[in-house]
């Protein structure tokens, strides 16, 4: 709840694309605050309404909240120091601090509960030694303390404000990072607009210090072309007219595996949009295209670093695990620091999401997805869903019948401007012999287009999508599906806006009830959950191979040259898209792979090579947990394995096969019929043990002894021609 306030209050600020605009209350979100908490000082006529951070005795944290400060303070009309005042009265609200130091955010950043009062007053006791010792006002340590808050927050630094000596400086519009040192107050005993001189040096220093942050060296902003968003916390922690924002367009980014040509573009034509805003916007961009040639990421980086000498690197969380391997092992070679900040566009943060798996036995996602409804008050009904079930699964199952796809309106296409034809002509020249074809881009490639997207979709498609999320049909690459995954995984697009698009569409009688669930389910409940199972696991997940499958990738996955329909169809649309649906995904080609036996370090970097949408975070976990049920169990109970059965229950694929969709053995036997058995038979000792698995192991045992052998005869045969 209080990073999405955090978040919501940091898209407020960075409206205006980044320039800081004066910190006008009205643009503060108002949240409504039933108990009022007082705090600050002597003889201080604050009038202004702030927001604190209110840390509740329980340790749970809160959103951040509007608080009106009373004129004067109440702490000296009863003699006590305005400190012991606040934290007194906001101990009577049951809340443990009123004011946030830097301190605080620190801890409450890093996840960690407030330990409470005993806690409160050691951390005083360190400020007061502090001050003491050097027996001057450590205004600057304050200031960077401030300023070292702001940086965690993600917050652009001229929003945080020393309140020490009561400078009159900006008021963060949005969080109040400031210390009242009672210490220093009660020495002085000098109303703060007095004629103290020290307080009238802190007070100067003050009134400079939103203007002229604490580094002196620039920094630089390392963005990464999923990192796109306005809300980007590396760039809300930099400074415009100070640091610079290097991207960098590398060969080996589109070839560690080899890219579809369309993922390329989508990719390079985000980034070359987004890198024109920012220069809009008053920003240095330093941005590397792919006729420079720059080897790497790391090289980029670490030439950069050599020619700017930056105080340090800031750089939202990446998306891959090598990545970010890569960005820590060059800011080490340079010895400069490198900040990675937490990234605001998910719901949770890692660590969030690894305290609430280390209360778990195993990791449900739809125990995670109640908790997320609930916590996040997402399509909720006081502490009930809307509708009084979780799950409408039951009714997003439907298959289209014999007359297909009808009054299904086509998705929306972005033609390509003068930016992305550029992109679309380099992207031809220096990867030709890449997979699939460009002739079909329209895919968003800006925050705006991402909003139209979003728009066509809940306005045209959201209200069939439950019922058909897992129809298939020959031709039909996109049916009711809402094509917004690439765009949620640049950052162009906020999962919050889809999932309250979709709650606004419900609400208005524009989208039924299931589908507007199974929309929500899958943003708020399965983005968010492989995003945390990727984080938890990494790096030793990506190893994983727990039914040891070593078959090596048949060619056909890479030109459709299948006789295969279901497959060809799938892989076919992907080569021309770079786009399949998720059912397609997991009950096709995954399905294929995973009966078939094929490694899964070659189908996971198919899956990361060839589809738009796909960053590792979320492509590993659904292919190598979902599709191949190779993680040892932890994204799926059972394996989604399925004969033609499912496949011809659902799209109309096996009409104009060559294969028999009702034969497991014997000519014209359709591959997924003979192999589902073989794949059980292989495996029967693991499954043999596993409760979800006991009906169809039970269908196995059943089968008479011949016709498994000619089951795993025929098998063996297919797989050795594969
Ligand atoms: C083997 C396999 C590999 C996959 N690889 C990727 C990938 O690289 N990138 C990717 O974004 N998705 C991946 N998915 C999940 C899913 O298939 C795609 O998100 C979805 O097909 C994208 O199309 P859409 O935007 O039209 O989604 P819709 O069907 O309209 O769904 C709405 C949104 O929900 C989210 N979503 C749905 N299912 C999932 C899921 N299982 N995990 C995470 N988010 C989900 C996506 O953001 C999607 O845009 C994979 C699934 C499988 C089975
Ligand atoms: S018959 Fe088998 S191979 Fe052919 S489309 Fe159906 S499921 Fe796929």
């Amino acid at each position: 709840m209080i990073q999405n306030a955090i978040v919501m209050a940091r898209m407020s600020l960075r409206m205006q694309e980044l320039q800081p605009a004066p910190p006008q209350m009205q643009n503060v979100p108002v949240i409504h605050d039933p108990n009022p908490i007082l705090g600050y000082g002597p003889n201080r006529p604050i009038q202004r309404i702030e927001l604190l951070l209110a840390i509740y005795l329980d340790g749970s944290l809160h959103e951040p909240r509007r608080v009106d400060h009373v004129r004067g303070a109440p702490g000296v009309q009863d003699g006590r120091s305005p400190g012991e005042r606040g934290h007194q009265l906001a101990r009577a609200a049951g809340v443990v601090q009123v004011d946030v130091g830097y301190q605080d955010v620190v801890h409450v950043l890093r996840g960690q509960a407030l330990e409470g009062q005993r806690g409160e007053q050691q951390r005083h006791r360190a400020r007061r030694a502090r001050v003491d010792e050097s027996g001057a006002t450590p205004v600057y340590d304050q200031v960077g303390g401030v300023h070292h808050g702001a940086d965690i927050l993600g917050i652009d630094r001229r929003y945080s404000v020393c309140k020490v000596g009561n400078c009159g400086a900006w008021l963060h519009p949005i969080l109040l990072i400031g210390h009242h040192d009672s210490a220093v107050w009660q020495r002085t005993s000098e109303p703060r607009t007095g004629t103290n001189p020290t307080l009238r040096r802190r007070r100067a220093d003050c009134d400079i210090a939103p203007e002229q942050p604490m580094t002196r060296h620039p920094e630089i902003v390392m963005l990464l072309g999923d990192q796109l968003s306005d809300t980007n916390p590396a760039l809300a922690a930099a400074d415009p007219s100070r640091d610079r924002i290097l991207m960098v367009e590398t060969r080996a980014e589109a070839r560690h595996v080899p890219s579809h040509k369309q993922r390329i573009a989508m990719f390079l034509a985000g980034m070359r949009h987004r890198a024109e805003r920012l220069r809009e916007a008053g920003w240095t961009v330093d941005y590397l295209d792919l006729d420079q040639g720059c080897p790497s990421l790391a090289d980029g980086l670490r030439d950069a670093i050599d020619r700017h000498r930056p105080h340090r690197v800031l750089v939202a969380e990446p998306g891959e695990w090598r990545v970010e391997q890569a960005l820590k092992a060059a800011c080490g070679d340079r010895d400069v620091e490198l900040r990675i900040l937490d990234d605001p566009h998910f719901y949770l943060k890692r660590s969030e999401f690894a305290s609430w798996a280390s209360t778990r036995k195993t990791l449900v996602m739809e125990h995670f997805y109640r908790a997320m409804r609930k916590r996040f008050d997402v399509f909720m009904n006081g502490t009930k869903p809307v509708g009084d079930r979780w799950n409408f699964d039951a009714e997003n199952r439907g298959s289209f019948g014999r007359e297909g796809p009808v009054h299904l309106t086509p998705a929306r296409r972005f033609e390509p401007d003068a930016v992305t034809l550029k992109v679309l002509e380099d992207v031809e020249r220096h990867f030709p012999d890449h997979p699939g074809t460009l002739d079909s881009f329209a895919w968003p490639v800006t925050a705006e287009q991402a909003r139209h997207a979003l728009e066509d979709f809940v306005d045209n498609r959201l209200p069939r999508f439950g019922e058909f999320q897992d129809a298939m049909w020959t031709g039909e690459p996109f049916l009711a599906h809402s094509l917004l995954s690439a765009a949620l995984n640049l950052k162009l697009l906020d999962p919050r806006a889809c999932v309250e698009a979709a709650e606004q569409a419900w609400s208005e009688d524009r989208a039924p009830l299931a589908a507007v669930e199974g929309f929500i389910r899958q943003i708020l409940g399965w983005r968010e959950f492989i995003r945390g199972v990727y984080w938890l696991l990494m790096p030793d997940y990506a190893r994983r191979n727990s039914l040891k499958a070593n078959r090596p990738l048949p060619s056909f996955f890479w030109n459709a040259d299948t006789g295969m329909r279901c497959m060809a169809e799938a892989i076919g649309q992907t080569l021309e898209h770079g786009y399949a649906h998720h059912i397609q995904r997991l009950m096709i080609t995954g399905n294929f792979a995973l009966l078939a036996g094929i490694d899964p370090a070659e189908v996971c970097a198919w899956y990361l090579a060839i589809y738009v949408d796909a960053v590792e975070w979320v492509e590993l976990p659904n292919t190598l947990g979902m599709a191949l049920h190779a993680d040892d169990a932890v994204v799926g109970t059972k394996p989604y394995a399925a004969s033609a059965n499912y496949i011809r229950r659902m799209s109309n694929y096996c009409d104009g096969c060559r294969y028999r969709s009702d034969r497991r053995t014997g000519e014209g036997a359709c591959p997924f019929n003979f192999l589902y058995w073989d794949f059980l038979a292989r495996h029967r000792d693991v499954f043999g043990r596993n409760r979800r698995m006991t009906f169809p192991m039970r269908n196995l045992d059943r089968m008479d002894d011949e016709e498994m052998a000619r089951i795993r005869a025929q098998a063996a045969d297919f797989l050795d021609n594969l």
